[in-house]
């Protein structure tokens, strides 16, 4: 059996995904995205920046072995040849180790053998004492985040014990570079070695004993993974509870050790029953959403929904807003309007884009130009990310508190709004999710905020005009998408109040 500090980085952030890599069927898996795919092109550029950028700090250039591709051995041999010769760097060395499982369960007992590999970013010479001579290496991986996830410190102190085993040495430091301003980290190896050594053991007992762990739903894991496929089949075919929106691994854990795993039995439960584990508004709202996705029918949220419904304001002129950024430029390059005139009847349509990053500042002074002529205009939004980006804008390109103050007492989050108000039958809260629901389609039903991302990056590059008015048509489409909702809540909120009159 063969483990990886890949596989072992997936198996913490969902134990499926490290099952699925060994022994699941790869024609269901689904091709990375265009957008994965960008991710993975800036890390291997940022990592080529960092490598080039410390050889002009003083550090001598690295090292790479070379062996043919997928060939793990071959590049373990010549890794170790690269270390004994005492290279001062190596990037993408193979470090390989093989020996009996551990642990206690059936694998060890019969002696199963395991294969563990890993290729650290970087392995970097440092005096001390070793198989090799004087001489030692400690490992560095190069990150694109600045945060040091628990994850990655667990693959470092992973790369030290093969390390150990290589050189026949255990390396004193292990070093994280993230980006920005905490640059090189030094990882704990006191507190990560025996953690990994668990979570190493917990891995292969789970591969060796071949134990299939069950599917979980979770938007951040499952969206990045190409097992997502096969995986929503099963939840969907089980009702899993993960797919109801506020069912986290915790709170399913704890659903778990009450017996409430069918959507029926949730729906059942009192909620009083959940707490004091929970919340008691977490309690409330997990059994209404289990209520709401079993009848299939919306559910009014009564604390709330009567102060939605007074505050949400409908307008002879209202606007609706939506921005589409470029993160990794740091860049607001779309700012989006949708004027709807209810008394003329009419809806327009202002896509205020910057056709090259430079044109930032040009369309920030055009949406305040746009929104200062509807001055008495709500301006609908759909999550805090449009709001927070006025805020940035304006601070980047100096504009006045008086401008800025009541502009932003305009705003309305509807995202807000909506789950404040009401429980939706759906999976998720997103404006997709909600739209689709009400019957609303996208022109270009593949279109998505990370596609727009990329179509944006290749219209940099190539300048097609076709990619820019696709990010444009997606964009007018979220508009509507937001003014359809706003409209059905202000409609539904009111039928549910006459009624009750
Ligand atoms: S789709 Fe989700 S549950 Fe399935 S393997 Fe991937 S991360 Fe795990």
């Amino acid at each position: 059996m063969l483990l990886t500090a890949e596989r072992l980085l997936h198996y913490q952030r969902c134990h499926r995904r490290t099952f699925l890599d060994v022994y699941g069927d790869r024609t269901l898996k689904t091709p990375p995205s265009d957008f994965q795919l960008k991710l993975l092109q800036e890390r291997l550029a940022h990592q080529q920046f960092i490598l080039a950028e410390q050889v002009c700090q003083g550090a001598t250039p690295h090292y790479q072995p070379n062996y043919p591709k997928g060939d793990w051995k071959a590049g373990a041999q010549a890794t170790k040849a690269l270390m004994q010769q005492g290279v001062e760097r190596i990037h993408k060395g193979v470090l390989l180790t093989t020996g009996e499982a551990i642990g206690s369960g059936r694998a060890r007992e019969q002696g199963e053998k395991v294969t563990l590999i890993s290729h650290p970013d970087l392995l970097i010479k440092q005096p001390g004492k070793s198989d090799f001579g004087d001489w030692l290496y400690v490992p560095t991986d190069i990150h694109l985040g600045k945060r040091a996830k628990q994850e990655y410190q667990i693959v470092a102190a992973y790369h030290t014990q093969l390390l150990a085993s290589v050189q026949g040495a255990w390396p004193e430091k292990a070093w994280l570079n993230l980006r920005g301003k905490k640059g090189e980290y030094e990882v704990d190896l006191w507190r990560w070695l025996p953690e990994m050594q668990i979570t190493l053991e917990k891995c292969m007992q789970m591969l060796l004993e071949q134990q299939e762990p069950e599917v979980f739903i979770s938007r951040q894991q499952c969206s990045v993974c190409p097992w997502l496929t096969p995986c929503y089949a099963i939840a969907k075919s089980q009702q899993h509870l993960s797919l109801l929106p506020g069912v986290t691994p915790s709170r399913y854990q704890h659903l778990q050790t009450l017996r409430l795993t069918t959507l029926e039995s949730l729906a059942d439960a009192n909620p009083v029953y959940l707490e004091p584990e929970l919340e008691t508004e977490v309690a409330q709202h997990l059994v209404q959403q289990a209520q709401s996705v079993l009848e299939n029918r919306v559910i009014l949220t009564p604390s709330e929904s009567f102060t939605v419904a007074s505050g949400l304001p409908t307008a002879p002129i209202e606007l609706y807003f939506d921005i589409e950024a470029e993160p990794s430029l740091n860049l607001d390059y779309l700012l989006g309007v949708l004027v709807v005139d209810r008394q003329a009847n009419t809806e327009t349509f202002y896509p205020l884009v910057a056709e090259k990053p430079a044109d930032e500042e040009a369309i920030w002074l055009q949406f305040l130009d746009l929104v200062s002529a509807y001055p008495d205009a709500p301006i609908f939004h759909y999550s805090p990310y449009e709001a927070d980006t006025v805020k940035r804008l304006a601070k980047l390109y100096p504009t006045p508190a008086e401008q800025v103050k009541p502009l932003l007492s305009r705003f309305v989050d509807l995202h807000k709004q909506v789950t404040d108000a009401v429980t939706l039958p759906l999976e998720g809260y997103s404006l997709k999710m909600i739209a689709n629901w009400l019957g609303f389609k996208w022109r270009d039903p593949q279109a998505n905020g990370s596609q727009s991302i990329c179509w944006y990056d290749k219209w940099l590059e190539t300048g097609d005009r076709t990619l820019l008015n696709a990010i444009l048509r997606y964009n007018e489409d979220d508009c509507k998408a937001t003014h359809r909702l706003k409209d059905w809540l202000v409609d539904f909120l009111q039928c549910a109040y006459q009624k009750n009159i």
